[in-house]
């Protein structure tokens, strides 16, 4: 709550006239659009995603590894924070959050931009073969979010035999990992729901990469912490 407080202050100064949303999150698509009675700790909402058009209101999106979608309609006043790990990515959450943001602002693609948060690169993020089978199954460009990665630790490379397995050819761990680009399956979702290549802003780092800068559950397990990435609506000058 303190780390909350001085990242609150770092970013609006006193924080006059805005307050905090977070949803606990389950790694659905749920969307849920938001007034400052989300913003009390009591009436929490579970899902993955928040919407609103109310000025003074935070959306705050919590991960470490996971992808923060923010999108704003400079056009209408409205704003969207979106949770997106793989499951989610799969579940379309960033598709259909631009699509509620049509429904419920009124909002036009083509007035919308898009930051895409730091999240884990498909440098350090191996998956399994059903969720290759899962994006498949969902996305006809799937192909081009997938890298075959072949180990590079240098102990394997000088010693394979202390690595050799008896299982069948194909499916020991010797072999190539398939490695996720999960910002590039959601910055696919956004150009699918109408959003220009030029309005979609990427940080591009990779949490896992930079131990530094970034928590990373896949690096860190349960000790990781967590990055809010938040989007709102300064209230005008002069409005309570
Ligand atoms: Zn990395």
């Amino acid at each position: 709550m303190k780390n909350r407080e001085r990242f609150l202050r770092s970013l609006c100064g006193d924080r006059a006239g805005f307050d905090l949303v977070t949803i606990r999150q389950v790694h659905s698509s749920l969307i849920w659009r938001v007034g400052r009675e989300a913003a009390s700790a009591e009436s929490q909402l579970t899902g993955d995603g928040l919407i609103t058009d109310k000025p003074g209101l935070l959306l705050g999106i919590l991960t470490a590894d996971c992808v923060p979608v923010l999108v704003a309609d400079l056009r209408k006043a409205a704003v969207g924070a979106f949770h997106a790990g793989w499951r989610g990515a799969v579940d379309r959450i960033v598709e259909k959050g631009v699509g509620r943001m049509r429904m419920e602002f009124g909002s036009r693609p083509e007035d919308l931009v898009a930051a895409i948060g730091p999240r884990i690169g498909p440098c350090c993020y191996p998956v399994g073969e059903e969720v290759r089978q899962r994006f498949e199954a969902q996305f006809d460009y799937a192909g081009e979010l997938f890298r075959e990665v072949y180990d590079s630790d240098p102990v394997r490379r000088k010693y394979p035999m202390l690595f050799l397995t008896a299982r069948a050819p194909g499916h020991s761990d010797l072999g190539p990992a398939t490695h996720l680009d999960l910002a590039d399956a959601n910055r696919r979702q956004l150009m699918a729901a109408g959003l220009r290549p030029e309005a979609i802003h990427s940080i591009g780092e990779c949490t896992s990469c930079s131990p530094r800068r970034f928590f990373s559950y896949r690096r860190e397990q349960a000790l990781s912490g967590r990055m809010m990435s938040v989007i709102g609506i300064r209230p005008s000058p002069g409005s309570s």
